[in-house]
């Protein structure tokens, strides 16, 4: 079935590619802020004897919004409550998501995820929230779970799925250990073409063993899956990851991040116009974070990334059809 394009995608005169944010500014009226919770449904992936201890890259945290720190494991609401409060202090939020963030959000029976997603997003009443945003892995997610996705959207809110692809190399997901091949993907995202729902991946730049070229594969892979959203992370080794044992080891070493605005221009340029970016780079908290010891802050990038394609003179979707 084909997903429903909402009809206000494109560029904005300001930017060169499709800003995630911009266009939630567009369908909501205002800046919307995502309030991170930890659902409590592990990951399947991580379970020792069933998935080898996991991604090769995944923190100790597995990607837990840090103001929760170690009030992970609260209750939803008080969870939902640290959220708004942090982000009301310090951006004056007034439009939220729920985001189910931690670990793989939809690893559970489709009537347990029913449950925990209501009880969510009847916090405050249950006109808080405008979207709910999943995130999980690509073998977590079948007919029923997705339908049930679906009815949230059905039920008036905006609804993401956020699904781990990394790569879109089959060598390199065996390398970091992700338990899912490149077909898994496909398989996940078909299912979840269902109206209403907003599909987006996760691709990591700079995992071991990849080019320049591999990388920009993996971003033109997502693109001919049509996909709602790309969110793009460089490679930032967690304190406490496999990877980061692998690099203290001496097996594996950083690539050059000056590259970084360069390589995220030339996947840019493969996307489609249409598909929004959700972010250019990872955001790891410095303490979480082994290596590299300096990144340059988000804002940086995000102008690094303007300046190159201005340069170039190109944008997202310029080398479409090209290569
Ligand atoms: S799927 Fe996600 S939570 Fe699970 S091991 Fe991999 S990175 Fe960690």
């Amino acid at each position: 079935m084909q997903v429903a394009r909402p009809p206000e995608f494109g560029h904005t005169e300001a930017s060169r590619f499709n800003r995630h944010a911009d266009r939630l500014r567009e369908r909501h009226g205002e800046r919307v802020w995502r309030v991170g919770v930890d659902g409590g449904f592990s990951c399947p992936h991580r379970i020792a004897g069933r998935g080898a201890g996991g991604c090769t890259y995944c923190a100790p945290s597995a990607g837990a919004a840090t103001y929760l720190g170690a009030g992970a494991r609260e209750n939803l609401d008080s969870q939902i409550e640290r959220g708004l409060s942090f982000l009301r202090r310090r951006y004056a939020a007034r439009a939220f998501f729920l985001y189910f963030q931690a670990y793989s959000s939809t690893n559970a029976p489709p009537e347990r995820l029913r449950a925990v997603y209501e009880e969510g997003l009847a916090h405050g009443g249950g006109a808080l929230f405008r979207g709910l945003v999943v995130s999980t892995r690509p073998d977590c997610v079948d007919e029923e779970k997705a339908e049930l996705l679906a009815s949230f959207a059905a039920g008036g809110l905006e609804v993401w799925v956020e699904l781990g692809l990394q790569s879109a190399h089959d060598r390199t997901l065996a390398r970091i250990r992700r338990g899912h091949d490149f077909a898994a993907f496909e398989r996940a995202r078909r299912r979840l073409e269902l109206p209403g729902l907003r599909t987006a991946a996760h691709l990591i730049l700079g995992l071991p063993g990849e080019s320049r070229s591999d990388m920009v594969a993996s971003a033109r892979a997502a693109a001919e899956l049509g996909l709602e959203g790309v969110k793009f992370h460089d490679l930032q080794l967690a304190r406490g990851s496999a990877l980061a044992a692998e690099y203290l080891a001496g097996e594996i070493s950083l690539w050059d991040r000056r590259s970084l605005p360069a390589v995220v221009a030339d996947c840019l340029e493969v996307l489609p116009p249409e598909c929004e970016v959700i972010r250019l780079c990872a955001d790891m908290p410095a303490g979480e974070r082994l290596a590299p010891r300096f990144v340059a802050d988000k804002t940086k990038m995000y102008e690094a990334v303007e300046a190159e394609l201005v340069s170039r003179g190109t944008r997202q979707g310029s080398a479409r059809g090209r290569g």
